[in-house]
């Protein structure tokens, strides 16, 4: 009787189909090159992707015939020598890009590689976030922007909402902010805007994230957290090159990490939450400003503590310490190369920074400590990015198939 250890493993699929996944896979780190790096010569793209030369030119061939790239005749560089053709992405395939946030909506058109071909965005007061009215003032601003930009072909859409959002579901499980519970926005959004490929919802502060980590701040970074604060704080983990997106995708809730249990109550219905302490509301009673009176205000409060009045100066030091209390605590989680500050941590980064510093010294243990806490690049731009790469991304991972699905 065989000793079954000895057998083969059984063969988990077709030969047939192996060699297609290894296809795409190949199509992918192509377009992938192309897109994060930009136009590059084949002896790049096989530098960059590992591959042969030969099979570098028949994935050149087949995303050509596909028509996402094409190859630009080679410009004379003034050295002796043939220069060699680059590889470029085609200049009508594009993502269309929605951001929904509390007190303004924007969409935008970044073409294949991340270049921003058109942006708008509009005002509107807290009275109008009905989901129908936002539906529609959603899609007459697509409409619009996919116009200014010249109407691509758009592969895929991308939404970043500020709130809680089931991602498999492309669903606004939570928006306190908004007053949305259990939206299912995708769904909503596909009869309302046409030829716009797949549509995915992700919360903004993890968009954010992943703009920071591929295109911002955080590029060169492999675990990376990003933070962000106005009335609310938002946060996105980049773990080993991932979002860190958990069991239902709601993963890095930061803002509500209980850092003072005797401390204020929270819109979350719990006491004491990080934004509690380094939201804006708390930043501008401790200044003596009216906390309702938002970013502006903050822009004040830089001005005054500029002037060296005491009580900005206080309010930004006790400020600065609690973000570094709670920074702490992710660098001993998470032992990230850097952290991102966006939203009031970016513009009011030179006010914080050193009283941040001032709690790592004492809160981080020491062979955690290191990481780079830099303000964001990418500032108040990061969600529409972000929202761009989650509509790329599947295209990016299949490129022929998502061609092939938004032509039928
Ligand atoms: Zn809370």
């Amino acid at each position: 009787m065989p000793n079954p250890t000895n057998q083969a493993p059984a063969d988990p699929a077709p030969r047939s189909m192996r060699s297609a996944s290894v296809r795409t896979a190949n199509l992918s780190q192509v377009l992938s090159a192309l897109h994060f790096h930009g136009p590059l010569t084949r002896s790049d793209l096989c530098a960059y992707t590992g591959l042969t030369r030969s099979s570098v030119a028949v994935q050149v061939s087949e995303l050509t015939d596909a028509g996402l790239v094409f190859e630009q005749a080679p410009q004379s560089d003034g050295r002796p020598g043939r220069p060699s053709p680059l590889v470029t992405f085609s200049t009508d395939i594009a993502a269309l890009a929605i951001e929904v946030e509390v007190d303004s909506i924007a969409a935008a058109v970044f073409r294949l590689g991340g270049e921003s071909l058109a942006e708008r965005r509009l005002a509107r007061t807290r009275s109008q976030v009905r989901v129908e009215d936002a539906i529609a003032d959603i899609g007459t601003l697509a409409r619009d922007v996919l116009a200014d930009a010249g109407s691509p072909t758009i592969i895929g859409t991308g939404v970043g909402v500020v709130g809680l959002v089931e991602e498999a579901e492309n669903t606004v499980t939570m928006a306190p902010n908004l007053g949305w519970d259990n939206v299912p926005l995708g769904q909503l959004l596909a009869n309302e805007i046409k030829d716009c490929g797949e549509i995915r919802v992700g919360n903004e502060a993890n968009l954010s994230a992943r703009a920071e980590s591929t295109r911002g701040a955080g590029r060169d970074a492999n675990d990376m957290i990003y933070l962000s604060g106005e009335v609310g704080v938002g946060g996105g983990v980049i773990s080993n090159g991932r979002p860190l997106t958990g069991r239902s995708g709601f993963a890095g809730e930061i803002g509500h990490l209980t850092v003072n249990p005797d401390g204020r109550n929270c819109g979350c219905g719990s006491i004491g939450c990080w934004e509690t302490e380094i939201g804006i509301r708390a930043l501008l009673e401790r200044a003596g400003l009216n906390p309702d009176d938002g970013a502006d205000a903050a822009d004040t409060l830089w001005d005054h503590a500029d002037r060296g009045e005491e009580q900005a100066r206080d309010a930004l030091a006790t400020t600065g310490r609690w973000l570094g209390i709670g920074v702490s605590t992710l660098i001993n989680i998470f032992n990230p190369d850097v952290i991102v500050l966006g939203g009031m941590y970016r513009t009011g980064y030179a006010h914080l920074i050193d009283a941040v510093r001032a709690e790592l010294e004492t809160r981080v243990l020491p062979p955690l400590r290191g990481a780079a806490i830099v303000p964001s690049i990418l500032g108040d731009s990061a969600i529409l990015i972000g929202a761009a790469e989650m509509a790329f991304e599947h295209a990016l991972a299949d490129p022929i198939g998502t061609m092939s699905s938004i032509r039928t």
